[in-house]
């Protein structure tokens, strides 16, 4: 029968990821992601939409990151009204992440309009919060490892990835072909979250590659952040880390408390400044049997190995702007990762001026994000239109990435116990994906293909 995969996103680049499949005369989109970073990467999020709602049988989700699942609410207001498929802990994240990725729209929007630096007026949010709450309607949970029979034609099974709880690779099964989606492929013999789970056989694969150039630093991360923490508390400093609520904010967690109990590092305050961190915690410890912690000590909150012994998770507006003005030393952990909005772009603004400090990167920083302007030496940054100079200390830790670097993207392939017949390199930016293609033909013997964005294939030939 007739199928064919269309590059809706993440196709040389590695946010948007979307991909409409068509098989029969049925239509499945495989992940909603929204275009961040880049200037000419969001402006696709406003772009007519090439899904036509209408003719679409199913969504279905790998992971609740919103570069995978934060055009859903726009799709659902265009007017889709299947359902969308994810795995329960999945849904769960999502309940936190899409209303949080309205209301920063929202909020984007209104800085803004109030400021009068947008180059659109009035300045519009994509969606609001409401209308994300609103397409929480939508999800349907799937359990890991069982098949679920979208339709008919359609057999999808969710495999756990190890990128972040609740991360799945799907396994999709047509009649006469199976089709593989990594999603986010974590790492292997982590602490926090198990490894990916292999897969033997497809006949289309589609394969991530953020790290597709990179290997990560085999440097034990404890004496790298306990460096780093030691070298800033010493000064009297505060240790900023920008960190992606979830998943990341977990595994600091979970590191910083085993340096306490190693007594690598002193019992200092450690201050979450992210609501959404605190709830996705909460949300970690619920469905701990999926991480490789011990569930029983998730549940206490003495022992719980997410928890250091001073934190403190802040929610209101008020105590986030106490700590602006607040003494170190301390740490502060907050949100966005990238440091493109959420509180964390208030402590830069207060704590980047000051040598004293520390901001330490602890993942990707995507291309156009204030993240990857500081983690590549920016003398100054632009915070709501007004320039900061940057005189902290810009550190970054590259082994907390939740993405496999190239040894353990190719671990994952080796799997196979025969090349797909169709394979593609997806989620990478262009050096990324063309070095991990080469990797994937020098060690595998695999032909794969890059995708452009909006490139259709045929699928079975
Ligand atoms: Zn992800």
């Amino acid at each position: 029968m007739n199928s064919s995969l269309q590059f809706l996103g993440a196709a040389g680049t590695v946010t948007g990821s979307k991909y409409l499949l068509k098989h029969a005369d049925k239509t499945y989109l495989i992940d909603c992601g929204l275009f961040q970073g880049l200037h000419k990467l969001k402006e696709r999020n406003w772009e007519p939409s090439p899904i036509d709602v209408n003719g679409l049988e199913a969504v279905i989700l790998t992971h609740a990151h919103i570069d995978h699942t934060g055009y859903l609410p726009r799709l659902v207001q265009g007017g889709y009204h299947g359902p969308v498929y994810a795995s329960e802990a999945t849904c769960a994240l999502l309940e936190l992440l899409l209303p949080d990725s309205g209301y920063l729209q929202e909020e984007q929007a209104s800085y803004a309009n109030k400021k009068g630096y947008s180059r659109h007026k009035p300045a519009l949010p994509l969606y609001t919060y409401q209308q994300a709450l609103r397409s929480l309607q939508s999800l349907r949970p799937v359990k890991l490892d069982e098949s679920l029979a979208v339709d008919e034609h359609l057999t999808v099974t969710m495999r756990a990835a190890g990128h972040i709880l609740g991360s799945a690779i799907l396994e999709c099964e047509l009649e006469d072909l199976k089709l593989v989606f990594s999603g986010d492929l974590g790492r292997y013999d982590q602490e926090v979250m198990c490894s990916p789970t292999a897969v033997h056989q497809a006949d289309v694969l589609l394969v991530e590659s953020t790290y597709g150039n990179r290997a990560h630093s085999r440097e034990p991360l404890e004496a790298q952040l306990a460096q780093v923490a030691g070298d800033t508390l010493e000064r009297g400093g505060v240790l900023l880390i920008p960190s992606f609520a979830v998943g990341r904010t977990q595994q600091l967690l979970y590191l910083l408390r085993k340096l306490q109990d190693q007594k690598r590092i002193p019992d200092l305050p450690i201050y979450v400044d992210s609501p959404m961190a605190s709830d996705a915690t909460a949300i970690y410890c619920r469905f701990g049997a999926e991480l490789n912690l011990k569930v029983d000590l998730l549940m206490d909150e003495e022992a719980c190995p997410l928890r250091c012994r001073e934190t403190h998770f802040t929610r209101t507006v008020q105590q986030s702007k106490w700590l602006n003005e607040a003494p170190g030393p301390m740490i502060i952990i907050s949100a966005s990762g990238m440091c493109t909005g959420g509180r964390i772009v208030h402590h830069l603004k207060h704590r980047l001026p000051d040598p004293k400090n520390t901001v330490l990167f602890v993942g990707y920083q995507a291309q156009g994000t204030r993240g990857r302007l500081l983690s590549e030496g920016a003398q100054q940054i632009k915070i709501h239109g007004m320039p900061v100079p940057v005189r902290a200390k810009i550190a970054s830790i590259a082994g907390l990435s939740a993405h496999g670097d190239y040894h353990e993207l190719l671990r994952w392939l080796s799997g196979f116990e025969r090349a797909p017949r169709q394979s593609f390199i997806i989620h990478g930016e262009p050096q990324a994906a063309e070095a991990f293609q080469e990797r994937i033909h020098e060690q595998l013997g695999w032909k794969a293909h890059r995708p452009s964005y909006l490139e259709t294939v045929t699928l079975g030939e």
